[in-house]
């Protein structure tokens, strides 16, 4: 989240500013200087943007004489951190000796300052204003902090100074994955075809590099390309793992998936279409949304198949039933024997992949909040109404959202589904699992 830090000598206003962009009353305030101890940071949403406040105190009861030292030691981390700095200086005392020395070494942290003329209820604090250009902080804003006047106009400067807010994605998904293959891993029940269609594939693509050294003897990757760049098909020899004395065929089938699975980003889960779904496909399906992997449904053996549109529903829909997670699964239908329609196999578990590292925007993301929240109240528990106040995304590979509110554990399942399903619908993610984490805010 994009940081922005309060600053300013003690006694100007800049825990009522705290609280007043907050919306809530987070620190004790009093005229008395000394009140705040502790710096104080909470995550707000400035008209669409979640931003984490800082106010810096700790240091008001400290000797006047050392009053900027005091305040440079405490601010320093906190600016340091900062985005952006919302300067805070009082229209009613002008500006002071400790004003300036401060705005001469704030000045010099090369961050984005917005100055905040606090105090400046009506018009008392137009002269003031005027006064404080001297400081060379551009506009000044006057604001009364206590009465909410001049608020709006602080919060659109301070919005306009924020980075980029494509920029904040970048950052925060920094993609380390840019120049890697993406890995995929090839799995269902003995006899789906899982064989068969990795040959088809190495057969139409060219094999770039063979079993890689240092990989374990089971789990040898080969790498595929085509226009779009290189996949590395992970435990292609776990495809030809032979089930254990103690195991059967199909407790192979899911333990040796799962194996597979933890290597990959991507699953292809192959289903024969002939036989239709299987407990154990379920099974394997499972553990691919357990542990939070994208999925492409492969039906197999369309060559002979009599009845393919009616196949290819059943199988989605009985997919899909057992695993919400799962709906609106990408679903490719191919031959692995004869290689026709294999060439789809690919660009679906591109697009896939697209999907689990989906980054939502903020902004966009809270206004879809808003009104999920608002069509639908969380439920009332025990006598109260649960609250959940903003949500945000903090990552991709499968997309995971934290929501911040009052005894979020107690949540109900049924809402959680209701949110995912919104998100999953509004920001088009099919098909990948969508994680909700909660955290209770004070
Ligand atoms: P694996 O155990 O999942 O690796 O399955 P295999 O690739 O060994 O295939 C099992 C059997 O199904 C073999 O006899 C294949 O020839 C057959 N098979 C695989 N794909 C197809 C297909 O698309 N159509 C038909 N008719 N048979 C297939």
């Amino acid at each position: 989240l994009p940081v922005v830090v309060i600053a300013g000598r003690p006694n100007v206003g800049k825990s009522t500013l705290f609280n007043r962009l907050a919306g809530r009353r987070y620190a004790i305030v009093n005229d008395q200087p000394g009140v705040t101890r502790d710096r104080k940071s909470v995550e707000i949403i400035l008209r669409d943007r979640s931003v984490s406040l800082v106010d810096t105190a700790g240091w008001e009861e400290d000797d006047p004489q050392t009053v900027f030292g005091r305040m440079r030691k405490s601010s320093e981390s906190a600016v340091a951190s900062a985005d952006v700095v919302v300067f805070c200086v009082d229209a009613r005392s002008g500006i002071t000796p400790v004003d300036e020395h401060f705005a001469q070494w704030l000045r010099k942290q090369g961050k984005p300052i917005i100055l905040a003329v606090n105090k400046a209820e009506g018009h008392a604090g137009d002269i003031a204003a005027l006064e404080m250009y001297s400081f060379g902080l551009g506009e000044p804003y006057p604001v009364s902090a206590e009465h909410g006047q001049g608020v709006g106009d602080l919060i659109e400067a301070v919005l306009d100074a924020l980075p980029n807010e494509d920029d904040e994605i970048f950052e925060d998904f920094e993609d380390d994955n840019v120049d890697r293959p993406l890995k995929l891993a090839i799995v269902g029940r003995p006899n789906a075809g899982k064989s068969t269609l990795v040959n088809q594939l190495l057969g139409e693509q060219r094999v770039i590099t063979g079993p890689e050294a240092g990989l374990t003897r089971d789990s040898i990757s080969v790498f595929l390309c085509d226009e779009e760049g290189e996949v590395e098909l992970v435990d292609t020899a776990g495809l030809r793992r032979k089930a254990r004395i103690d195991e059967t065929l199909e407790k192979m089938s899911v333990s040796a998936s799962l194996e597979a699975l933890k290597m990959a980003e991507v699953v292809v889960l192959v289903i024969d279409a002939e036989l239709g779904v299987h407990e154990q496909d379920l099974q394997i399906a499972r553990l691919i949304e357990r542990e939070g992997r994208c999925c492409v449904l492969a039906l197999n053996k369309w060559d002979i198949l009599e009845d393919r549109e009616a196949v290819r529903q059943k199988i989605k829909d009985r997919i899909e039933i057992s695993l919400t997670q799962m709906n609106g699964i990408a679903v490719v239908s191919f031959s692995a024997l004869t290689g026709r329609g294999v060439h789809k196999l690919l660009p679906a578990v591109r697009r896939a992949y697209a999907i689990w590292n989906k980054r939502v925007p903020t902004g966009a993301l809270n206004r879809w909040f808003e009104e999920a929240i608002t069509r639908h109240n969380p439920p009332m528990v025990e006598g109260r109404r649960l609250k959940i106040r903003y949500i945000t995304q903090i990552k991709g590979r499968p997309p995971t959202f934290v929501l911040f509110g009052t005894r979020t554990s107690k949540i109900p399942m049924d809402y959680q589904r209701y949110l995912v399903n919104g998100l999953r619908a509004t920001f088009d993610m099919p098909g990948t699992p969508i994680r909700l984490q909660f955290r209770d805010s004070k």
